[in-house]
């Protein structure tokens, strides 16, 4: 139970598939308190709540729209109201538009797009941590996810990798500003995982295969190993740890990495 007592936010929850629901899993199994913010979109937002409360009986969801930076705050002190503070944030937020993240990257990009999908998938890390900062405890810990998209250029991730980079940067910037609060920031680099995000991403199928060809491990990853890492990221276990990414990706990312011919 290395949660026991730990106070944590969850954002990014879509559906059953989502990473932060597998985070919200090894969370709640560590002995954590949980509440969750999810984003308002008409009736799949109904299902999103139907599920985090059946799943997660109890657990305050707070609808936030991450594109508005009242509606953050508004989430994240109402999430720190119902759990008497906080220890803990995840920050699962991504968003892109279909059309640049498929083909070339400067054939399919443009001003809005580029602005869109770093605001939404790396400025709202750093609007999370501003918000949750001031009800975090001693030792606090937020928690991001990337891909390796942010370290190499892969066929389709495109905008989305730029936006990565940008996160992963964040991340090391936030813990740098905040270590003086006591409060710890890093990110877990996740291999690919079939979710509602990944179906966006151009021949994503593809990238599983070659992974489980490729990685070290000669297999994909499973959500359940992005919620295991990341609840130790959570814990004291990793007190000595901040502004750090760590790969749960079967090793793929020390490889060579992707072939476009395969
Ligand atoms: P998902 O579709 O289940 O989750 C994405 C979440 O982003 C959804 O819950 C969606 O509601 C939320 N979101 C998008 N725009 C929002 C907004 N304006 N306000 C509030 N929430 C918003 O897919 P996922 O794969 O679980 O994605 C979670 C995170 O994991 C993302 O950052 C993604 O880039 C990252 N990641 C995913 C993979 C993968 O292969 N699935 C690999 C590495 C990293």
């Amino acid at each position: 139970m290395i949660l026991q007592k730990k106070r944590l936010l969850i954002t990014g929850v879509r559906n059953r598939r989502s990473l932060a629901h597998a985070v919200a899993v090894s969370a709640l199994a560590q002995g954590a308190q949980l509440a969750f913010a999810v984003q308002p979109v008409d009736k799949a937002h109904d299902k999103t709540t139907a599920i985090l409360n059946e799943d997660f009986p109890g657990a305050p969801v707070l609808q936030c729209d991450a594109a508005n930076d009242d509606a953050i705050e508004a989430a994240v002190t109402a999430a720190a109201t119902a759990l008497g503070g906080l220890d803990g944030l995840l920050h699962a937020i991504a968003f892109a538009n279909r059309e640049s993240i498929s083909g070339g990257y400067h054939e399919h990009i443009d001003r809005d797009g580029f602005a869109l999908a770093l605001d939404i998938s790396a400025y709202t890390m750093t609007a999370f941590a501003k918000a949750a900062l001031p009800h975090l405890s001693a030792g606090g810990s937020l928690v991001t996810l990337t891909y390796l998209g942010a370290e190499r250029a892969l066929p389709n991730y495109n905008v989305m990798g730029v936006a990565k980079a940008a996160l992963e940067a964040s991340v090391r910037y936030l813990a740098f500003s905040m270590g003086k609060d006591n409060v710890r920031v890093n990110a877990v680099s996740a291999g690919p995982v079939k979710t509602l995000a990944a179906a966006g991403i151009g021949d994503f199928s593809k990238i599983l295969k070659q992974v489980q060809q490729q990685a070290p491990l000669k297999r994909n990853i499973s959500a359940d190993e992005v919620g295991d890492a990341v609840a130790f990221l959570f814990s004291d276990l990793s007190r000595g740890i901040s502004g750090e990414v760590v790969h749960v990706d079967a090793g793929f990312h020390i490889t060579a990495g992707f072939n476009e011919e395969q």
